[in-house]
């Protein structure tokens, strides 16, 4: 990652983790702001327990879960993928953040996309998929179906908690992620390997 792009993420972190524009800052213990390496850009929803306690985006059983979803493709979140959440704030009790706690939190995450400039987004679940591309469309309608906007490719898919819940998704998942990896031949590196595709 470059020295302008670290700074420049350390500098939106600092703001992020003093920010009070919703209420949810005051059920979290800590603002969990994302992290990675530029590539490809991960979005969940917000943070759970577990990533409320670490301060890191997908720690707990979904987050690894995601880690073998993005091994599959050859992905790693330690590599080539930035991990990031609609809503840096745990929601109470791990409901759903509302639209407007979701709208008010945007504007961090569209910061981290100016910086970041992915050409490919992983939208994980509804949330990040209505949020980030302003669609009242549900996720089973759009899953597998690349959006671009502005130039970069945005595929939405199944949010691992709902694998969790529904292992029947995962061969929805894994469509998906052999498209993305197709995609990130085609427009990142031409060179890139996985295991399975
Ligand atoms: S959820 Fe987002 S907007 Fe709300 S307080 Fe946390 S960082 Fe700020």
């Amino acid at each position: 990652m470059s020295q302008t792009i670290l700074a420049e993420l350390e500098i939106l972190k600092q703001e992020v983790l003093a920010c009070r524009r919703c209420r949810l800052r005051d059920g979290c213990q800590q603002v969990v702001f994302g992290e990675g390496r530029p590539g490809r850009l991960v979005i969940g929803e917000g943070p759970g327990a577990e990533e409320d306690r670490q301060g890191r985006p997908f720690v707990g059983a979904a987050g690894q879960l995601l880690d073998k979803i993005l091994a599959s493709g050859g992905f790693d979140r330690q590599v080539n993928a930035y991990i990031a959440n609609v809503v840096k704030c745990r929601p109470p009790s791990n409901r759903v953040p509302t639209a407007q706690e979701c709208a008010t939190c945007l504007r961090h995450l569209e910061a981290q996309i100016k910086i970041l400039k992915p050409k490919i987004v992983l939208l994980l679940g509804a949330t990040a998929l209505q949020a980030v591309l302003k669609t009242p469309q549900g996720i089973t309608r759009l899953r597998g179906k690349w959006q671009e906007r502005d130039g970069i490719y945005y595929m939405p898919t199944f949010h691992p908690a709902a694998l969790l819940r529904d292992p029947r998704r995962k061969i929805d998942v894994w469509h998906d992620i052999q498209l993305l990896v197709a995609k990130y031949r085609e427009v990142v590196d031409p060179n890139h390997t996985s295991p399975f595709c």
